[in-house]
C-alpha cells in the first residue's frame, strides 16, 4: 500500500467548515490521524474526505431551500 504523500495534503476541517470557516487540518503521524486546532475534531483521512464530501452535499441542499423558505 503506497503511503507516499499521506499527511502532507491539507484537507478542510468539515466541522469548521459546517460554518463557515476553512481550517487546514493537521495530521499526527502517531494517531495516523487528522485534528483541528480550533474545533478539536479528529479523524482519520477517510472520515475527513467522507465528511467533506458530506457538507458539500449539504450545502448543496441548503442553498437551494433558502429560496423556498418564504
Ligand atoms: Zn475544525
Amino acid at each position: 500500500m503506497p503511503q507516499a504523500g499521506k499527511g502532507r495534503l491539507n484537507y478542510r476541517c468539515p466541522s469548521c467548515f459546517m460554518r463557515d470557516l476553512d481550517i487546514d487540518m493537521f495530521y499526527d503521524r502517531e494517531k495516523d490521524e487528522y485534528y483541528c486546532i480550533r474545533c478539536q475534531f479528529t479523524g482519520k483521512e477517510e472520515d475527513v474526505l467522507r465528511l467533506n464530501e458530506m457538507c458539500r452535499f449539504r450545502y448543496k441542499s441548503m442553498m437551494k431551500r433558502i429560496t423556498e423558505f418564504d
